[in-house]
């Protein structure tokens, strides 16, 4: 039996990166997977390749700042494929940088609702429907920066990763005597648009891989197996965490 057999699963972000390749393995798994982002193509393609490979997978297109998709998700996951266990929100943005002087308000507040509210607003809709179901997995992706690092220039991507791990916190405490698990997963750098981003230079990147204690940053897939720990019954007295998969880069100083 697989990981995630019998099980439904909505991932956030599933457009590319991390999301794109967890939504694979998630699939791979065998759950049917609800796959969300603001890109239809990208999307359309991801339901295509799981679907070629013998699982089974619905899109959804819409923003994770509205409260209405997130609805819309859970409605979807229901109609579609008879309930939710799983939801990894993962959707994110690196958001305004700089100094923090500098950063706008409407920067400032794009980033936290896209990284943070949206948080919020998914699980307040996907914890009835795995009320439903008796159990289930939330799992959002956060970060070690604003955790176990300061970046200089992420004011709000740290602070509106750091508030995901006390919203699991209290969501895993509120939710752990029935049966639902709460995890925040926490990815170093990873090769991925957002990542190539972050080190867009040949010497950033070097910089960047050199923060961690395994010297490079981890790919997508890598981070995804993580998920599908936390996501699986593999991690069945793991809840409240703030789960670290980040090549050493939060012990590393060499
Ligand atoms: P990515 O490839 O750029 O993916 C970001 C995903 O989020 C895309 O699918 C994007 O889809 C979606 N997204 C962004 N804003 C959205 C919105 N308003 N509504 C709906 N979807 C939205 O980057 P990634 O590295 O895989 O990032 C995934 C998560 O990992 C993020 O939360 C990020 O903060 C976190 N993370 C990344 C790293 C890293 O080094 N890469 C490290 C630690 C944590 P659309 O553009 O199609 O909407």
């Amino acid at each position: 039996m697989s990981a995630l057999s019998n099980k439904v699963a909505i991932v956030t972000g599933a457009s590319s990166g991390i999301g794109y390749a967890t939504a694979k393995l998630f699939a791979r798994e065998g759950a049917k997977v609800v796959v969300a982002a603001r890109r239809q193509p990208e999307l359309d393609a991801l339901v295509e390749e799981i679907t070629q490979a013998g699982g089974h997978a619905v899109a959804l297109v819409g923003d994770v700042k509205d409260e209405r998709f997130a609805k819309d998700l859970v409605d979807l996951a229901k109609a579609r494929f008879g309930g939710l266990d799983v939801a990894f929100n993962n959707a994110g943005t690196i958001g305004g940088m700089g100094a923090s002087p500098d950063v706008s308000l409407s920067e400032w507040e794009d980033t936290i609702r896209t990284n943070l509210t949206s948080a919020f607003l998914g699980a307040k809709y996907q914890i009835p429907a795995m009320l439903d179901r008796r159990g289930g997995s939330l799992i959002f992706t956060s970060t070690l920066v604003g955790y176990t690092v300061g970046f200089p220039g992420t004011a709000a991507y740290a602070a509106s990763k750091a508030g995901l791990i006390g919203l699991t916190q209290v969501l895993a405490s509120e939710f752990g005597a029935k049966g639902i698990r709460v995890n925040a997963l926490l990815p170093g750098g990873t090769d991925t648009p957002m990542g190539r981003a972050f080190a867009s230079t040949p010497e950033a990147l070097a910089f960047v891989q050199g923060l961690h204690a395994l010297k490079r940053i981890a790919l997508p897939d890598e981070i995804a197996k993580s998920a599908l720990y936390l996501a699986s019954d593999a991690s069945s007295f793991t809840t409240g965490s703030a789960l670290l998969a980040d090549g050493g880069a939060s012990i590393s100083r060499t």
